[in-house]
């Protein structure tokens, strides 16, 4: 058992640091509602300064719990990553740049560096509205819980759509399959030892023809709150038609979520002009914005499908086909 780090006068918390996951999550039932997980605490502090939620007694820190730092892949090519990592070391990790491109991107797109060298991935998830979630959506993330004796792993859009209280569990890993292109055509290569040349060629193609984003919108360019953020991952065939289509929003205090329904009202149709509307009026209709005071709903529905349109637009002309436009 971890005994407190500091002496604090009365007022203030005590700060813990066990070791493990099952140690962490005893100090957690033993001391409840008076206790809470901190990661590198960049929210939990902005509440407390904003008298959101009080300080209390007990912190419960999960910087040394060497299970929760993780970065490994396994056979499958599936990336696992340990919640407490920090934003700046996945930005830094070259397997992350490799094979989550898009998710290294949504990292330096938050706060400022001196922030981004304390937050955690999985602090970021685990407030429900972190600028991450929408590209872990489209990445089809996965989510390790426990409770200190089992885990349960669930789809991240499974947990969020469950709004699920998580204070009797703690995350323990975020798994998502390599996203980029080169990403995706390595991880196929290495699964087959000897891969026919005419594969390695299919899957260049399949990569040229895939085209994956993340735009954040806030007030002004950088170190900004979001008012809208989307992700998204389109690949075409050669004729121009969708094979695959995946698309986020959130932003702000929306709970980010996929567009499931418009994804496959759209999947198997020919990228056309048509195609773009009905991805117009899905996006805009189907997105939950929140109002707050940067800005209203209205606007930041139409944003999100201004923004998603604009993307598929962009994979139209890269790999769209014949009737694709040219300029
Ligand atoms: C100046 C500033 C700018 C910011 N800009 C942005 C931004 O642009 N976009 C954005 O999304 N966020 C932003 N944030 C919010 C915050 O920095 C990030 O969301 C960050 O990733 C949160 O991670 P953390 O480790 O600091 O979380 P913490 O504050 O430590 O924890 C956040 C919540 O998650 C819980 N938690 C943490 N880890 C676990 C776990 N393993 N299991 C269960 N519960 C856990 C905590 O109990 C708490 O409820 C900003 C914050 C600041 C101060």
């Amino acid at each position: 058992m971890s005994v407190p780090l500091y002496q604090l006068p009365e007022q203030q918390p005590s700060v813990w640091q066990p070791t493990s996951v099952e140690e962490a999550m005893q100090l957690k039932h033993q001391w409840g509602d008076n206790s809470v997980l901190i990661s590198g605490g960049t929210w939990l502090r902005t509440r407390w300064e904003n008298g959101l939620s009080s300080t209390p007694q007990h912190l419960i820190s999960l910087g040394r719990i060497p299970a929760l730092s993780g970065l490994t892949i396994d056979a499958q090519g599936h990336v696992h990553i340990g919640p407490a990592c920090c934003l700046s070391d996945l930005m830094d990790n070259e397997l992350m740049r490799q094979r989550c491109g898009l998710l290294v991107q949504a990292c330096s797109e938050i706060a400022a560096p001196s922030v981004r060298n304390l937050a955690s991935i999985g602090g970021n998830v685990v407030t429900r509205t972190g600028d991450l979630i929408p590209v872990l959506l489209v990445m089809n993330a996965q989510v390790g819980w426990s409770d200190g004796q089992k885990e349960r792993i669930l789809p991240l859009k499974e947990w969020l759509e469950s709004r699920l209280l998580t204070s009797d569990e703690m995350m323990t890993k975020i798994v998502v399959r390599a996203s980029g292109q080169v990403a995706a055509k390595q991880t196929e290569a290495e699964q087959q030892t000897n891969v026919e040349p005419n594969k390695v060629e299919q899957l260049e193609q399949d990569a040229s023809r895939t085209h994956e984003f993340y735009l954040k919108v806030g007030r002004r360019e950088a170190f900004t709150p979001s008012v809208v953020t989307v992700a998204g991952s389109l690949r075409t065939e050669a004729d121009g038609t969708i094979a695959a289509i995946a698309l986020s929003a959130g932003g702000g205090s929306a709970v980010p979520a996929r567009f499931a329904e418009l994804e496959d009202a759209v999947t198997g149709k020919l990228l056309s002009k048509e195609v773009l509307q009905t991805l117009h009026k899905g996006v805009s209709e189907g997105f939950e914005a929140v109002a707050d005071d940067y800005a209203g709903v209205a606007y930041r529905k139409i944003t999100a499908a201004n923004l998603i349109v604009s993307e598929c637009y962009k994979a139209w002309r890269k790999g769209g086909g014949a009737y694709a436009p040219r300029s």
